[in-house]
């Protein structure tokens, strides 16, 4: 017997499904939202945040090793990584107060549990069932381990923010976004890092010119990275320590723990999606059109679970716009899908927005202008080390149209998200040109190419 009646119902307490409750409840829709574990999802509790959390500890590492140049007499005695964790995982637990507290306060009722269809309107969580008029898809995904011998001696990046020591010798196994950000934190944090890629560069969708740079410097601040490995197995050492095998018969031994970052797998196969004909993938994303919409009427999804880019703020922004059609009348509200900021949270950081070089080049042919710079930051004007910045802009078109902006360098986190406002704009050349610069930053250095 089905219970309660809902205008909406949000399966998913994460990044896209807390802010698609709170939009319909603040447009006055009966909103359920069901969440099985700790609210907040991904992005708080097992990623953006604890990682950002990491990221800073590692930041400051540099920082400390920089200050005798500057002229700091300071002793650095050790590092507490159990001090770091219990300070990190404090301020996750606020976090997930506040959460609990913003859904109370927009009037959102809350059940925990995990949600399975029982037709495309009704939901059943343990014994209990639910309906709704319009039902949401937020479950987002989790980490993705090899079929192959020996999987589970690695870690995922859950596994990672567990970590109750920092791990001496570590392999990162992957090439995206989470093994470039953490093989730079253990790095910098001071374990021996070894990057493990089954092609030659790190960051594929990425612009060829940040790939490069990026792999570099790793390299020169001491990451070992093995490019073109194709993995067979992992194995327990008599010592107790992980070695790796590799196809071609070879063997990379001695790490006190392999972490496992090769993308990600959508929360849908436990959700009997059949039973309400929601269509899905191969790869088990949920199907959705421009608006959100799946293949059964009513029922929509959002974030991670549909595999489209997985940001926090891109599962946010799509549930927004989708509650801003379904309850705020805007009967044309969309998230627009095309130049969507990013960073990479690497040593120094990748600020991006817009197409790369070669999808400039295959969209728009000869018409594509590059201008690019590359420098030394004046942080490092006084000191031994040198980390580099480059700066990249991709135009098209008599006009110069930006169509790309890309940034690796200290600031290009920061810096970013102004000139995504400007590409969003459609901005020239010659608007950034007209633009004065501001000195001495590295941000200047965009406004400033010839
Ligand atoms: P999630 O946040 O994963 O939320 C889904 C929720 O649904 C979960 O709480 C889950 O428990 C719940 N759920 C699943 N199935 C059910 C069910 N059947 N019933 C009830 N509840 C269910 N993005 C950025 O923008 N910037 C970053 O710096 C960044 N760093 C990251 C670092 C790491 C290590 C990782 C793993 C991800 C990072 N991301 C980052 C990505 C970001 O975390 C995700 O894109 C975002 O959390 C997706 O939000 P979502 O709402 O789709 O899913
Ligand atoms: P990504 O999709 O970024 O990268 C995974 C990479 O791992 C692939 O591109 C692939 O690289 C490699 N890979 C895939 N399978 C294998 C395999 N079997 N063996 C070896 N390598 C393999 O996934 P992540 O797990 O790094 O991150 C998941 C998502 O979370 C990201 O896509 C991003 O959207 C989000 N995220 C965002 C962050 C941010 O905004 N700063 C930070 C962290 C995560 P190749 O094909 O080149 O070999």
């Amino acid at each position: 017997m089905a219970q309660g009646d809902y205008d909406l119902i949000v399966i998913g307490g994460g990044s896209g499904g807390i802010a698609a409750a709170r939009q319909a409840a603040g447009y006055g829709a009966r909103t359920l939202l069901v969440e099985g574990d700790r609210l907040g999802g991904t992005c708080v509790n097992v990623g953006c945040v604890p990682k950002k959390v990491m990221w800073n500890a590692a930041h400051m590492a540099s920082t400390l090793n920089q200050a005798k140049e500057y002229g700091f007499e300071i002793n650095i005695n050790s590092f507490d990584w159990a001090t770091l964790k219990a300070a990190r995982d404090d301020y996750v637990k606020r976090l997930n107060g506040i959460y609990q507290r913003n859904l109370d306060n927009s009037n959102v009722a809350r059940i925990e549990g995990w949600a399975q269809f029982i037709d495309p309107h009704t939901i059943g969580v343990g014994e209990k069932q639910y309906t709704a008029t319009h039902l949401l898809i937020a479950t987002g995904g989790r980490p993705l381990v090899p079929n192959i011998p020996g999987r589970d001696l690695g870690l995922t990046s859950d596994g990672f923010f567990e970590l109750e020591k920092r791990p001496g010798r570590v392999c990162i196994i992957g090439a995206g976004y989470i093994a470039t950000e953490l093989a730079g934190v253990l790095n910098d944090l001071g374990s021996d890092v070894t990057l493990v890629l089954r092609r030659e560069l790190l960051l594929r969708p990425f612009d060829h010119t940040l790939r490069e740079t990026v792999m570099a410097q790793m390299h020169s601040d001491g990451v070992n990275i093995l490019t073109c490995i194709q993995l067979q197995a992992l194995e327990k050492e008599p010592n107790g320590r992980i070695a790796l095998t590799r196809e071609d018969g070879g063997r990379i031994e001695g790490f006190d723990a392999v972490i496992w970052a090769i993308g990600r797998t959508p929360n849908s196969d436990q959700l009997a999606l059949g039973k309400a004909g929601i269509k899905t993938d191969d790869n088990g994303f949920i199907i959705t059109d421009r608006w959100q919409n799946c293949s059964a009427a009513g029922v929509y999804a959002v974030g991670d679970v549909t595999g489209r880019l997985q940001l926090t703020p891109v599962a946010i922004a799509a549930s927004r716009y989708l509650m801003d059609r379904l309850f705020g009348g805007d009967k044309e509200a969309r998230l627009d899908y095309e130049a969507i900021p990013s960073v990479v949270f690497s040593h120094p950081p990748v600020g991006t927005v817009g197409l790369t070089e070669d999808q400039a080049r295959s969209c728009y042919g000869d018409d594509v202008k590059i201008y690019q710079n590359r420098f030394t930051n004046i942080l490092y004007a006084i000191t031994e080390e040198k980390r580099p910045t480059v700066v990249k802009l991709i135009t098209t078109g008599p006009d110069e149209r930006v169509i790309g902006c890309h940034v690796v360098g200290d600031g290009a986190d920061e810096m970013i998200q102004g000139f995504a406002v400007a590409l969003k704009m459609g901005a020239t050349k010659a608007d950034f040109d007209r633009t004065v610069a501001i000195h001495p930053t590295a941000a200047e250095e965009l406004v400033t190419l010839r």
